[in-house]
């Protein structure tokens, strides 16, 4: 089955996907994690062009693209092999995220991308875990971690808390598929409920 995680800087996704891959391994089950942009060698060539330095920063919309590029090739080329020999698939980030950061951050249409995601990407996850933290206080969090360096600089703090936005707006609209956890409590505490959404989800 396919489950997302998504949230702001210092969410400590990290932490809770290797719990999640730890309960699954557990329990005996097959699991791929996997992370967005990535996930396939063309996709992390992809992800890097996004977020070197050194290049020219994209254009919100050759960024949409670009996301979007990888997402195609990481959704036939990694995910949907492992979902259809009956893996569990955790993925760092998916769909969720151009909403909040290249819709909600960089003010593009979210019907167009509504529209890429139907044509291009086809799949939903069955659950998404929402870190859910403070834009401030995750930015105090990431400072030691070496995170999209040029990217933290030049966004505003508005750029994080308007994807912040999108992302509760979402899991309000889809509360079957969205579990918003409190990513300001410490890890091991984030990292538990999490846990317990997913086998909730595996017992259903
Ligand atoms: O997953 P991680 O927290 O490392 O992502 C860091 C940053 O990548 C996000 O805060 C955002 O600036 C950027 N990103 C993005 N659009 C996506 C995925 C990530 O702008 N679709």
């Amino acid at each position: 089955r396919f489950i997302t995680l998504e949230g702001g800087e210092g969410a400590g996704k990290s932490t809770v996907i290797a719990a999640l891959r730890d309960a699954l391994e557990t329990a005996g089950e097959d699991v791929v994690c996997t992370r967005e942009p990535g996930g396939t060698p063309l996709a992390e060539e992809i992800r890097g062009l996004l977020l070197d330095p050194q290049h020219e920063a994209a254009a919100p919309e050759a960024e949409l693209l670009l996301m979007f590029a990888a997402r195609a090739q990481h959704v036939r080329r990694t995910i949907l092999p492992a979902l259809q020999r009956g893996a569990w698939v955790i993925c760092d980030r998916f769909t969720d995220s151009s909403y909040a950061y290249q819709g909600g951050g960089r003010g593009l249409d979210a019907a167009f991308i509504a529209e890429l995601e139907r044509r291009v990407v086809g799949i939903v996850p069955v659950l998404t875990l929402l870190l859910d933290i403070d834009v401030r206080e995750g930015r105090v969090r990431t400072n030691t971690r070496d995170l999209w360096p040029d990217r933290i600089e030049r966004e505003q703090e508005d750029f994080f808390a308007r994807a912040r936005g999108v992302f509760l707006m979402r899991a309000q609209a889809e509360p079957d598929r969205f579990r918003v956890i409190d990513a300001s409590r410490p890890r091991e505490q984030v990292a538990a409920d999490a846990v317990a959404h997913l086998l909730a989800l595996r017992e259903s």
